[in-house]
């Protein structure tokens, strides 16, 4: 057993966060280590103030950075520049505070939608900084970019129990479990946004979870590391409309709605560096964790973000 660690989860009440809780609390329970998890009651992350207090209370010795304004496509395009402002204040408060109170490692999200939007695919670790990002999201991906100087991982399209189910400001998956329950109550047929032609790679958040775990206590290159299933596995937003079809039990039919935008056509990255550290690790069947989150929707559909 390794020296005790004191880990502080900055976001713990979000869709990433609770994952972890879960994964914590269970398969991945150790003696020699206190979790920490926060939520923005704890103190808000924008103010440097509140961010070092609660690193006074806390002494963390290890720190995963979840915390984050985060947001699917169309509150990324209506808010470019709040996600900028907000994600870099909370961003440059906690690994300034991760450096002032001496903490040994620090995990924190990039995404896949702050690569270069014109680039040859696969995507990997290398790529960050070689061109603009797509300009749906600039204000969130320009943010993101800054704290690539540290331990990061980059997580493509994450889904799973907790996520924000709202129509407008969700990302693809929650907003069409929350679709297809209206359309399934009120008789009508699925609407699914765009043309159901882009492709994008999903992670149950579980499987995340279960990744950072080991980046914090395993990875020890200062460079970036995508946590993503592979190539293969990516699904057009069609697919993926299907899998959710099939997890709610819908019975009605499909449209597109074509005059909405479809944002990036396809953002592919290679999971080659991360299969060659954890080539046995297994992704859960999209089917099943896909069915999981629409139950947990509809078990907790009067409580959850919606
Ligand atoms: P959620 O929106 O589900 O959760 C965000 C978390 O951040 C919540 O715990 C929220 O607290 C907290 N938070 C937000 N603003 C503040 C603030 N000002 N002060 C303190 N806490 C704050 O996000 P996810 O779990 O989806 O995302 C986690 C990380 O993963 C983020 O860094 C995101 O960029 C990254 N990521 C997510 C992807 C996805 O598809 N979801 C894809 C790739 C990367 P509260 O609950 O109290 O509001």
């Amino acid at each position: 057993m390794g020296e005790s660690k004191v880990i502080l989860v900055t976001g713990g009440s979000g869709l990433v966060g609770r994952a972890f809780q879960e994964v914590v609390a269970t398969e991945e329970k150790r003696p020699d280590e206190t979790w920490i998890f926060l939520s923005s009651k704890d103190g808000d992350l924008c103010d440097a103030e509140e961010t070092k207090a609660i690193f006074d209370k806390h002494k963390p010795t290890h720190v995963i950075h979840l915390a984050a304004l985060v947001g699917g496509l169309f509150k990324n395009l209506k808010y470019n520049l709040d996600f900028w402002r907000m994600n870099t204040k909370i961003n440059d408060n906690v690994l300034h505070s991760c450096h002032l109170s001496k903490v040994k490692k620090c995990v924190s999200c990039l995404s896949t939608c702050i690569f270069p939007d014109k680039t040859t695919y696969p995507i990997d670790e290398t790529m960050v900084h070689n061109g603009p990002p797509h300009s749906s999201n600039f204000g969130y991906a320009y943010s993101k970019r800054m704290i690539d100087v540290q331990n990061n991982v980059v997580p493509t399209n994450v889904y799973g129990k907790h996520d924000n189910f709202n129509l407008e400001d969700s990302h693809v998956l929650p907003g069409l479990i929350h679709k297809v329950y209206l359309a399934e109550k009120e008789g009508k047929p699925l609407v699914v946004w765009g043309t159901g032609s882009p492709r994008r790679q999903f992670i149950y958040s579980k499987d995340l979870a279960r990744l950072m775990i080991w980046v914090m206590r395993e990875y020890n290159e200062a460079d970036p590391i995508i946590l993503s299933v592979g190539e293969d596995d990516e699904l057009s937003i069609k697919e993926a409309a299907e899998l959710v079809v099939e997890g709610m039990g819908f019975t009605g039919k499909l449209e597109y709605d074509t005059s909405k935008s479809d944002g990036q056509f396809k953002k592919t990255a290679s999971n080659a560096k991360l299969m060659k550290y954890r080539p046995d690790f297994k992704f859960t069947d999209p089917k099943i964790a896909i069915k999981e989150t629409c139950q947990w929707f509809l078990s907790n559909y009067e409580t959850c973000r919606k």
